[in-house]
């Protein structure tokens, strides 16, 4: 079996005050001169990491992220960096520029630091990076020898994201423990190249058993913009559980259902995590789960706004052919050659994927009826 994990992973209220402090202890040079890259408003909400470089004298410059993770946008970025030599790489924000930096990082092999100011993905703890064209179409995975040096989420910053973001960051975070099960029971190869270790599918497990716990009160938490315990906790399973549960755990259904989504325009203006969740759901009818189970998926769902049926994923049923040609897509494409969905420990074909996904849809759409 194969563990991996960031070098390290902090978090806390106001964490970023110490920023210099952790730079010296985990990075270990006396004077970095660092380059920072974030999208414009997280440049913004991180202004007391740049404070606290200028208080103690650490030599810095900041470079807005273009906002896409391209060829293009990497190969500016690295330039910069080689034209410049600086000693270390700064990404802040979301999953795009974390990715962006993570990769300019290795090209160059140079130490990278991960600060991430929403908790809407698993970016931040993983060793690859999401390439995509110019105008955002997936182009390819790349693999790096390590993770990153050092992820720092302060999670006052994260009280003040959207908390759909948040909420998303749950959806994605959902899918971990039962991708991770589904993968150690049929030894399946996790993202490192090993099988998935016990250790990685307990640390799934939290991440589950958090989201279950907290999932309600810290999407409350976070709508009123206040640090508590439940956001907390949230917030760690979102970015450091789920970030090791699926790279070293690894994907199944869940995520191949939502690759599968993607040959649907209309799911398009969905997040990744909500179109995930409704994966999980796929998923757990796929594993035939007790009732139970799956209705305490169904009732977590729906307290945090997590989409249990096809139409809250933009998919109108009785319109667009989607039964007689779009869900037979669906099922092809997230039964395609490579993806995680041969990682289950079980036999399955086209039919039982479609058959699947309307089950899903129908669950949710009774749970809505008799809780709304
Ligand atoms: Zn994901």
């Amino acid at each position: 079996m194969i563990f991996g994990g960031p070098g390290r992973y902090i978090q806390g209220a106001n964490v970023l005050s110490k920023f210099p402090e952790y730079l010296n202890k985990f990075i270990g040079k006396k004077s970095l001169r660092s380059l920072i890259v974030g999208g414009k408003r997280s440049l913004v909400s991180c202004g007391l990491l740049m404070e606290t470089l200028k208080e103690n004298r650490l030599e810095y410059d900041e470079e807005c992220f273009g906002g896409e993770c391209c060829n293009k946008e990497i190969d500016r970025l690295s330039s910069l960096v080689s034209r410049n030599d600086y000693d270390l790489i700064i990404g802040i924000g979301g999953g795009k520029s974390i990715d962006t930096m993570k990769l300019v990082a290795n090209l160059n092999k140079k130490p990278v630091v991960v600060v991430p100011t929403i908790a809407s993905t698993d970016a931040p703890c993983s060793a690859l990076s999401v390439v995509y064209s110019e105008t955002g179409v997936f182009e390819r995975y790349e693999f790096f020898p390590r993770s990153p040096d050092l992820v720092i989420v302060d999670t006052s910053v994260v009280a003040k994201s959207p908390p759909r973001t948040l909420v998303s960051g749950m959806g994605d975070a959902l899918a971990t423990y039962w991708e991770a099960r589904a993968c150690l029971r049929s030894g399946a190869i996790n993202c490192l190249g090993g099988r998935t270790s016990p250790s990685s599918l307990a640390l799934s497990r939290l991440c589950y058993d958090s989201l279950i716990e907290f999932g309600k009160q810290a999407f409350i938490d976070c709508q009123n913009q206040t640090v508590s315990t439940a956001l907390e906790r949230v917030v760690e399973a979102n970015t450091l559980l789920s970030g090791v549960g699926f790279e070293s755990g690894g994907l199944a259904a869940a995520h191949a259902i939502h690759n599968g989504f993607s040959t649907i325009p209309a799911t398009q203006k969905f997040l990744h995590g909500e179109k995930v969740a409704f994966g999980t759901l796929v998923q757990l009818i796929l594993d035939q789960e007790p009732k139970e189970t799956i209705n305490q998926v169904l009732n977590f769902c729906s307290s945090v706004n997590l989409p249990i049926t096809l139409s809250q994923i933009g998919i109108n049923t009785s319109k667009n052919n989607f039964i007689t040609s779009g869900l037979r897509k669906v099922a092809e494409k997230s039964m395609a050659e490579g993806e995680t969905i041969h990682n289950l420990p079980y036999k399955f074909d086209r039919q039982t994927i479609m058959d699947a996904i309307l089950e899903a849809d129908k669950l949710g759409r009774m749970w809505n009826v008799n809780h709304n």
